[in-house]
């Protein structure tokens, strides 16, 4: 009796934690919110878990800021 299913444990491509997904996922992604600070400086992720960049390079950040800020380039308040 041996079981051909092999599950991978594997800190998820986000660092976020380590999680058991089926040998067949390439992808290993969690249910946490990314979190890594986007290129703005100012912002983090607000993406569920997930791989390659946060933004595309050509992407500019849409989230408000919380202080009125001089030319980041954001819709602050
Ligand atoms: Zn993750
Ligand atoms: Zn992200
Ligand atoms: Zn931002
Ligand atoms: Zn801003």
């Amino acid at each position: 009796m041996s079981s051909m299913h092999y599950s991978n444990r594997q800190m998820c491509t986000g660092g976020h934690k380590t999680i058991t997904m089926p040998c067949y996922t390439k992808i290993m992604t969690c249910d946490s919110i990314c979190g890594k600070i986007l290129p703005c400086g100012q912002h983090q992720c607000q993406r569920k878990c997930h791989d390659g960049y946060c933004t595309k390079t050509s992407e500019k950040c849409k989230q408000l800021c919380q202080t009125l800020r001089n030319n980041c380039g954001h819709m602050c308040v």
